[in-house]
């Protein structure tokens, strides 16, 4: 159990793998109760490469009480915003100080492409980490005036913002690192405690964050992590009386199960859930530009990204063309480990999701669907699909109306923007759109028809710190990010004095 490549990794990585990492409560690594293990596999290979504790509900409740300690005791809230925002500005420097190991160990238990374990798990995540520092210091309440007896020169009233408690987040296994940030960014800049699970699958970067956190100042108790599989230990944690918020990504199915246990104790949720998010190409738009933009926001990580473009609708006139355009360069991909830095496709997460992927391919085939296939993947043994484009897909087809999450495009031809509307609509999701056309008049007119919490006009899936991201319909519920990211992590207390 090790890893044994044919890419070379830094010391640092494989002295972290071998170090055995167990769970991270209190401040300290601790193999906690049970004897049950994940293994966690190189998705390039399938070998093990490390192995955690399946947490048992003992060790779940452990990791619950010394946040719930540290959050009576003040070791944190009660420190001065401007010392939150400091320490999380040096978690910052520390993430990008262990860039390259924290990189690695991404690509190693994700698969993802080396560049996007840098540019985005490790780059883009110290940059959230400074934004949400940033808010630490700006969180306000409101003085307002009421109508109460004697008149408004008697009464002071105003709302403050308290950290709410015990955050539970809860991760998927798609963007480890930087998803575990979206939790425990804003639960931390806003005073709260928290306990992280981070997928059973990508358990490793989480708990190396834990630690580095600590090395940056964040106190015991205040950041602790859990590994373990969802039916176990996340059902654990989502139910613990102590938990006063969840903050969950994942997929709708497990969103709608954590919403209905949340409810018999009342914990807030924050639910970033699944899409299945359409792309509308209209007949002025720049091909070039719609190709290559559509080769990012559907290919981007294997496609494994719940903002990706999925179903595409052209108007008939460019159809031919696009559908060309992409599979041109998809034949010309290079498939390959992500520690290739040559290779732009990389393997899927697990052998699981692989074949979940390959099983909504044979359905669209068994559908009589046509299927353009892109680049070969080079290596047997590890979890790699093709990218593929399916043409004109028929109703039956399950992949129009389930997530694929992975390296798979379809393509609709409509005969106007009014059907590709209508068809774009159609979806139980609304996470994210996209619309293409040079055309600033139709932009404007489509964008609010569109059915999502993010729509891109002549882009797709890129986010921003400072851009509020979430999903509307079964996508979830509540916003990331934006000025008022730390809100759902507060409640407000109204203060009402006389005098
Ligand atoms: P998943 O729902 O299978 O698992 C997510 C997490 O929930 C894991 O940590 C898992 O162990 C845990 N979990 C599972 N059952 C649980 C339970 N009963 N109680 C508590 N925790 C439980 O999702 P996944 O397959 O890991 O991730 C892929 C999904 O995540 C896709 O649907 C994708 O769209 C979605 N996603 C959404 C966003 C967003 O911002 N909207 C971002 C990334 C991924």
């Amino acid at each position: 159990m090790a890893y044994d490549g044919r890419f070379p990794i830094d010391d640092a990585v494989r002295n972290f793998l071998q170090r055995r990492p167990a769970l991270f409560i209190d401040g300290e690594w601790t193999a906690g109760t049970g004897t049950a293990t994940i293994d966690v596999h190189d998705p390039a290979t399938g070998a093990v490469i490390a192995r955690v504790p399946d947490a048992t509900a003992e060790d779940v409740d452990r990791a619950v009480r010394s946040a719930r300690v540290a959050f009576e005791d003040g070791r944190w809230r009660h420190l001065r915003p401007a010392d939150r925002e400091r320490v999380l500005l040096r978690l910052a420097d520390a993430i990008e100080a262990h860039a390259e190991e924290l990189a690695q160990l991404e690509t190693l238990e994700q698969g993802k492409s080396i560049h996007l374990s840098r540019m985005i798990e490790v780059g883009a995540s110290a940059e959230w980490s400074r934004y949400a520092a940033g808010l630490a210091t700006k969180l306000s309440g409101r003085t307002f005036d009421v109508s109460l007896p004697g008149g408004p020169q008697h009464w002071t009233t105003y709302t403050r913002r308290e950290p709410i408690g015990v955050v539970a987040g809860i991760a998927p296994w798609n963007f480890p690192l930087m998803i575990a940030l979206w939790k425990v960014l804003p639960a931390l800049a806003s005073g709260c405690s928290i306990v992280l699970k981070p997928s059973e699958v990508t358990p490793l970067t989480a708990l190396r964050l834990a630690e580095i956190a600590a090395g940056a100042g964040v106190p015991p108790g205040v950041f602790n992590v859990i590994t373990g599989t969802g039916a176990t230990a996340g059902r654990a944690l989502v139910e613990h009386p102590a938990i006063a918020k969840i903050s969950f990504t994942g997929s709708t199915q497990t969103g709608k199960h954590i919403a209905r246990s949340a409810v018999e104790r009342m914990a807030r949720t924050t639910l970033e859930l699944g899409g299945k998010n359409p792309a509308i190409v209209l007949r002025d738009a720049d091909v070039d530009a719609v190709v290559n933009g559509l080769l990012l926001g559907g290919f981007l990580n294997g496609g494994q990204v719940c903002a990706a473009a999925s179903r595409v609708y052209v108007e008939a006139p460019l159809f031919d063309a696009l559908a060309g355009g992409l599979h041109e360069a998809m034949k010309s991909m290079r498939v390959g480990p992500g520690l290739d830095p040559q290779a732009q496709v990389n393997p899927l997460v697990s052998r699981q999701h692989q074949q979940s992927v390959l099983a909504h391919l044979d359905d669209a085939r068994r559908h009589g669907g046509e299927l353009l296939e892109g680049a070969a993947a080079p290596d047997e043994r590890g979890y790699y699909v093709r990218p593929t484009l399916v043409l004109n897909p028929g109703a039956p087809m399950q992949l129009l109306r389930e997530e694929v999450f992975g390296p798979v495009l379809s393509l609709t031809r409509v005969g106007d923007a009014e059907e590709a509307l209508r068809l774009a609509n159609d979806s139980r999701f609304g996470l994210a759109a996209s619309l293409w056309t040079r055309d600033l008049g139709a932009a404007m007119r489509y964008t609010p028809r569109i059915e999502a919490g993010t729509v891109w006009v002549n882009s797709h899936v890129l986010i921003d710190p400072n851009m509020p991201f979430g999903g509307l319909k079964e996508s979830g519920q509540g916003r990331d990010f934006g000025v008022d990211w730390l809100e759902p992590y507060t409640e407000l207390k109204s203060v009402c004095i006389h005098h």
